[in-house]
């Protein structure tokens, strides 16, 4: 695997930091965990989908596009960061907003909302659950074809090959980190989404053959069905980047027990999950992906599933600008 034959834009100084988490370790009385601050990944807010437009802008520039287009959640994290992207390369950004939840777009909205209104979105069209989304995309291509620009359409999340090559690059980072620092991880968690996170780093660490399971912790799909989805992308990423050992359903585990009643719906785990992070390590969640991840971790330490003398990863894969969205749920002022 060589990852440097890629064409890749960089919007992070370096790696960032592997931290350890004392007083949660302490708190939860168990494994020993860490935490992967990808939350303090480059462009606007940080986050995840950072390392995959690495790629996938990389790849818009040598196409000769002048507008990026994506699609994604009311208060998509990829939007925003697509949109931040965009705005530092000098080019035009123009969103299909998904109401995964009924009635969810509201325009004064804050959060990522409020930002794609500051980082300067060229037009929102707002779609409903079960939309054509590519066709809507496609469309907005179209438009600016008879106007004789051009276009780049980027799938949901980042998520195919080349936008999963940033968590391949990833898996990458962590094991350097992990054998300059001396500490070897037995487990990795992460929020498993449209599955390019989750899929790049199993790639990445079959690719080193680091012997490192992941466990991915749905944040929107039941269990078989998002399995079925990390593995293909893991095999077309795998296949990309170059990585040798063929990637078996055994490498794949979604656990669904901490998606509670659907997307971006809150659970009271997420809540206390949240604000443990927040109190105990100083540390925002948000609760539509990290807060049901990290309740997906406490809940199997709390378990015995993860066992009390375990070195466990948790990525954080940001979202903590869509946490004032949804203020009301940790001031009691939402039932749920
Ligand atoms: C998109 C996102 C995820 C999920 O990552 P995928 O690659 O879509 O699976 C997790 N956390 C945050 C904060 C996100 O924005």
């Amino acid at each position: 695997m060589n990852l440097a034959r890629f064409a890749r834009r960089r919007y992070t100084p370096g790696a960032t930091p592997i931290e350890p988490m004392p007083h949660l370790t302490k708190a939860l009385g168990g494994p020993e965990l860490f935490i992967k601050r990808d939350d303090l990944l480059g462009l606007t807010g940080g986050g995840n989908k950072t390392r995959k437009l690495e790629f996938l802008v990389a790849d818009a520039l040598a196409q000769g596009a002048d507008t990026l287009i994506t699609v994604g959640a009311v208060q998509s994290n990829h939007c925003r960061l697509t949109l931040a992207a965009a705005v530092r390369e000098g080019l035009k950004c123009r969103l299909v907003l998904e109401q995964r939840v009924p009635d969810s777009y509201d325009k004064t909205a804050s959060g990522n909302n409020f930002l794609f209104d500051l980082l300067g979105v060229e037009a929102v069209t707002v779609v409903a659950l079960g939309d054509d989304l590519q066709a809507a995309m496609e469309k907005i291509a179209a438009d600016l074809a008879a106007e004789g620009r051009r276009g780049y359409i980027i799938p949901g999340g980042g998520s195919n090959p080349l936008g999963a090559l940033g968590y391949v690059a990833c898996a990458e980072e962590i094991l350097q980190q992990s054998f300059a620092d001396g500490v070897a991880f037995d487990r990795i968690v992460v929020a498993s989404g449209s599955a390019g996170t989750h899929a790049g780093i199993v790639a990445g660490l079959i690719g080193n053959s680091a012997g490192i399971p992941v466990t991915g912790v749905n944040v929107r799909r039941p269990r078989a069905e998002q399995e079925a989805n990390v593995l293909r992308l893991a095999r077309e990423v795998a296949a990309l980047a170059g990585v040798v050992p063929e990637i078996t359903p055994a490498a794949i585990e979604c656990r669904d027990e901490w998606v509670g009643p659907g997307y971006s719906l809150p659970t009271e785990e997420m809540v206390e999950a949240v604000r443990l992070f927040a109190s105990l390590e100083g540390v925002l969640l948000d609760p539509v992906y990290t807060g049901k991840a990290a309740a997906g971790l406490i809940g199997m330490v709390r378990s015995g599933e993860i066992h009390a003398d375990e070195r466990v990863l948790f990525v954080h894969t940001g979202g903590s600008p869509a946490l004032y969205a949804y203020q009301p749920l940790f001031t009691g002022d939402a039932a749920f």
